[in-house]
């Protein structure tokens, strides 16, 4: 590799990242380049590692260090309540609040046309089947109160009001409680137990 595609390569590759563009990913690839020696060959390690201590968990694809994840490997949750979030930030943040007992499904992001994200691209069908061993009689849609978490989780009440387990499994979201355009990453604990105290059935 020449020294030009090296920096075309980390270019390419920063770019690929959400929210990062043509000129960010140049601007970053120029700051790691004028860093000293160690921090670059730091941050290639530190990617490297992430990549193989963690990967997602086979239930509930949470990030895990193992096969199954923590919280799925405890027999002491509440098996017929599922929450759905959309990543493991927002899962970390519900379970730091100590108010929901139940299980997770991370759908590892949102229904996003604009940014071409559909429904194959997310965790749903692993969701579905989860509910076919009838076990679940509650899914909780807990994506953020955004225009695109809203859209996605009406898309899920949309579609598991036409599985098998429809009438079966009760489908709620969370309510009143954390306000409209805000994150679950900056929600206070009394809010996130306030918004799963107030969740309302959508089928
Ligand atoms: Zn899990």
């Amino acid at each position: 590799m020449t020294q030009g595609n090296a920096l075309e390569a980390v270019v390419r590759l920063l770019g690929e990242m959400p929210g990062i563009g043509g000129k960010t990913a140049q601007r970053l690839a120029y700051y790691v380049l004028a860093r000293e020696h160690d921090y670059a060959f730091q941050l290639a390690a530190a990617l490297r590692e992430l990549k193989e201590s963690l990967q997602w968990c086979r239930t509930c694809y949470n990030i895990s260090a193992t096969e199954q994840c923590d919280i799925c490997g405890r027999p002491d949750r509440e098996e017929q309540v599922v929450c759905v979030v959309e990543d493991a930030a927002n899962l970390a943040n519900i379970e730091r609040s100590g108010g929901f007992r139940g299980y997770y499904h991370v759908l590892q992001g949102v229904l996003s046309p604009v940014n071409g994200i559909g429904p194959e691209d997310l965790r749903i069908g692993e969701l579905f089947k989860r509910l076919e061993d009838e076990t679940v009689q509650e899914v909780i849609l807990a994506t953020n109160p955004t225009v695109e978490g809203e859209a996605t989780a009406m898309y899920l009440a949309d579609m598991l009001a036409n599985l098998p387990s429809a009438g079966k499994v009760k489908v709620t979201r969370i309510g009143v409680g954390i306000p409209i355009g805000a994150s679950l990453d900056y929600c206070d604990e009394v809010t996130m137990a306030k918004a799963f105290e107030n969740r309302r059935s959508l089928i």
